[in-house]
Order: C-alpha cells, then sequence, then structure tokens
C-alpha cells in the first residue's frame, strides 16, 4: 500500500489505523495469528516492530494535544498510559485468546489486553479494579505464591477479604457462594506446583448464576491449549515471563478483558495509576517469543509426555502428577478443557526431603532455577526453594510434600532429558 498517495506527503504514520486492518480473509490458526495480528507496518518501514524507547510523544499543535487528551486523537500520549510496542503485544496476546471464538451475537470475539511490568502487576490491577474494602473472592487452594501472599497480604489489609476452597468440589465452592457474598471468582488451571485442574465451565456456570466476576489465570496452558473466554469467563490473566515470551529473557504479565468499555476505563485507569506498566524492550521481546509459541508448545507437549511415561514407570519415584496419566484427579478436566496436557508437571521421589535435594543437585544438563517456560527445562524442589518458608504442614495441606519435584519440560531432545532424570536418581 502506498501511504504517500492515500495520505500525501508528510504524512505521519498513525499506527492504530493498522492495528485493525481490515481487508483481510481469516487466519485459519493460530501461528498465523501471533505471526500478523499486530500488523505493525510503520512510518520508516521495518519489518520487525520497532522499539519504541520514549516517555512522551510530540504534538504537532496545541490543538492536537488537546484532541488527545480528549480522546478524540487516539494517538499516544504518555508511554505509561501507552506505546506502540507495548499495543503491538497487547494486540496479539488478545488475538491468541479470541482466536476462533465468538461473541454472544455470534460474531467474532472482541477482547482488550492490557501488557503490564509483570504478572503480580497485571494481577494488582484486576483485583484492584475490581474489588473494594468490604469485599470477598473466592480461589482455589493450589494457587502460584504470588497471587495467594497478594491476596493474604495486600488485598487482607486493604479490607479485601479471601476465602479459599477446593473449587473442583462445585457442590462445596457454590455453598460457599450461597453462605458469604462473593464478588469474584479466581481460577488458576492448571495450578501451581500441583498440576490441579478446576473446571473452568462448571465454575462459570455457577459465577454466572449468581453473578460473580470470573477471571482466569491461563499461564500453565497459554491460548493454544485452553481458550478461557469460551466458556464466558470475563478476565484472563498470564504471567507472560513464561510460555508466552519463552526464552527466559523479560518479566511481563497481561490483563485481557472481553468488556471493552471497562478494559478502556477502570482497568486501563486503575492500570496507569497503580504504575505497572511494561517497557518496550521487554514487550519486544515478547513479540519475538509468542511467534512461536505454537510450534514451541507442541515440542514442549510432546517431551513432556515422553517425560511422564518415563518417570512414571520409574522405581525411584512415589508419585508423577501430569494431568495427562489416568492416575491424576484431574485427568477427566484438563482433557475437556485442554487440546493438550501441556508442559507443566510435578513428581515426588521415594526418599522424601534429602532424596529431592540429592536429585537436584545431581541434575548435570537440566537446569536447577524457580519459574517456567523457558525454551529449555527447568527443575526446581519446592520444599527446599520457593515453599522453604512455608511452615511444613501447611505446604503439606496444599499438597507440596518434602520430596517434591516441580519440571517445566524443555525443548531439548527428549532422550537427553530422560537421560539426565535417569543418572541424576541414580
Ligand atoms: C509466574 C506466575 C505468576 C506471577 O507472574 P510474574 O511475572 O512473576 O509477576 C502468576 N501466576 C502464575 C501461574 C505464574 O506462574
Amino acid at each position: 500500500m502506498n501511504l504517500s498517495f492515500i495520505f500525501g506527503p508528510g504524512f505521519k504514520f498513525t499506527y492504530s489505523i493498522f492495528i485493525m486492518a481490515e481487508n483481510k480473509f481469516p487466519l485459519t490458526g493460530i501461528s498465523s495469528v501471533a505471526l500478523h495480528a499486530a500488523d505493525s507496518r510503520n512510518a520508516e518501514y521495518s519489518h520487525l516492530t520497532p522499539i519504541y524507547a520514549t516517555s512522551t510523544f510530540v504534538f504537532d499543535t496545541a490543538q492536537q494535544g488537546m484532541e488527545r487528551f480528549a480522546g478524540k486523537d487516539k494517538e499516544n500520549i504518555y508511554s505509561r498510559w501507552g506505546n506502540p510496542t507495548f499495543k503491538a503485544a497487547e494486540k496479539t496476546i488478545a488475538a491468541l485468546e479470541a482466536f476462533n471464538l465468538k461473541d454472544e451475537k455470534g460474531g467474532p470475539l472482541q477482547l482488550k489486553a492490557l501488557l503490564h511490568a509483570s504478572g503480580q502487576a497485571a494481577m494488582t490491577t484486576m483485583f484492584m479494579s475490581n474489588l473494594q474494602a468490604g469485599d470477598a473472592l473466592m480461589s482455589h487452594f493450589s494457587l502460584y505464591g504470588g497471587t495467594y501472599e497478594l491476596m493474604h497480604k495486600v488485598l487482607h489489609e486493604n479490607g479485601i477479604r479471601t476465602i479459599i476452597v477446593d473449587m473442583r468440589d462445585l457442590d462445596l465452592a457454590e455453598e460457599t457462594i450461597k453462605k458469604n457474598k462473593i464478588k469474584l471468582i479466581h481460577i488458576e488451571t492448571p495450578a501451581n506446583p500441583t498440576i490441579q485442574c478446576v473446571d473452568i465451565e462448571a465454575m462459570t456456570r455457577i459465577a454466572k448464576k449468581h453473578n460473580i466476576i470470573i477471571t482466569v489465570d491461563n499461564t500453565f496452558a497459554t491460548p493454544c491449549l485452553q481458550q478461557p473466554f469460551k466458556y464466558g469467563v470475563d478476565f484472563v490473566f498470564h504471567s507472560t515471563t513464561k510460555f508466552l515470551n519463552g526464552h527466559g529473557t523479560a518479566i511481563g504479565g497481561v490483563l485481557i478483558g472481553k468488556d471493552i468499555e471497562f478494559m478502556q476505563t477502570k482497568a486501563w485507569k486503575w492500570h496507569a495509576l497503580l504504575g505497572g506498566n511494561a517497557n518496550p524492550f521487554d514487550a519486544y521481546l515478547l513479540m519475538q517469543g509468542m511467534k512461536t509459541l505454537e510450534v514451541r508448545m507442541d515440542r514442549h507437549c510432546n517431551n513432556a509426555e515422553k517425560v511422564a511415561a518415563f518417570l512414571s514407570g520409574h522405581n525411584g519415584i512415589a508419585h508423577v502428577n501430569y494431568t495427562g496419566l489416568h492416575s491424576h484427579p484431574d485427568h477427566a478436566t484438563a482433557k475437556k478443557q485442554m487440546k493438550h496436557f501441556g508442559p507443566m508437571m510435578s513428581f515426588e521421589l521415594k526418599g522424601g526431603l534429602e532424596a529431592g535435594k540429592k536429585f537436584i543437585n545431581k541434575l548435570q544438563m537440566c537446569v536447577r532455577a524457580v519459574s517456567l517456560g523457558t525454551v529449555d527445562t527447568l527443575l526446581s524442589h519446592p520444599a527446599s526453594m520457593t515453599h522453604y518458608g512455608v511452615p511444613r504442614e501447611e505446604r503439606i495441606r496444599f499438597g507440596i510434600t518434602d520430596g517434591l519435584i516441580r519440571m517445566s519440560v524443555g525443548m531439548e531432545n527428549a532422550d537427553d532429558i530422560l537421560n539426565d532424570l535417569e543418572q541424576a536418581m541414580q
């Protein structure tokens, strides 16, 4: 397209016109969406989305500044409020979560994403923009540590109560709703580190029956394996630090909503005022990562199947938590709502805490680290690492036993992963 022909010479390219480029045939695969949803054409004809490392944006005239502040001119003003590199990533994530889904009227589902500095920042916006002092939220007992602490420390001190129940028990969940005035339900599925799954469809039905907001942490599954908006949830959350980035190069988080008006007003306002904005370089790295999301997930998932089969047949292992195994209590739920069981698992070594530490120390190729979702295999030992500070009784109640090892299966050649695990168990 010859832009100077349409807009005249000296035209300053406006990004937003093209992020909603029309006249496109519908894309049939999620990789095509990941590669092309942002359509980052720009003034300098750069192929890749540029890193707009700028705090502020220029007005041609006072009039233009006024129109921008009035929202008539949709261009950027200040990077805490929005930036073209963030927008490219936001547009891509929203398109991935909406892929092939319909809205209530049968049209393509429209979603709005807000990119944040971290998963924690996105979660803070999600909770603070939907809840206020006096409200209560309900969540499942197996949760990411930061989420659990945000609820029990920050929200708690601000007058927001958290009620934790086992939401795999739907009757118990509904009973809890009837006894307490719940404003929001937050589910993480699959959940850290036990890989427990909550039935998104069933919980959404219950939430909607009682007029409750429902939010889903989709970090472990990614939109390639699971799309919570399919079941009518209100918000989806990701720590983009994990599989979406995929290479472990940046921290980030995203809040995605289907109420576009709410996302553009209250959620955007809280996001801007709490100050959890992303930065252009991390947004650029995220953009690069998302391009290969589907092929990475395929490889991660195939390797995970092999690792789970190997571990479950090994005599040094007491138990494997992997939803692809029929022995996992949530196998049926995972099968129902996920395209694949995913790259995450945990396993219990015979011999408890000492065996866990010994095993971790003997690894030669797989990496000893917390976090997950990187191209290489990461293993951690919650009892001596992430959950070291949690009283033993409490951690065991959450399923985090002494010898439990959490594994984010990477993209190495599967035999090398198996060989490393085998020698570490000797
Ligand atoms: C990592 C993680 C978070 C927190 O995200 P950060 O990017 O570390 O702030 C939240 N939920 C889940 C499931 C995670 O794995």
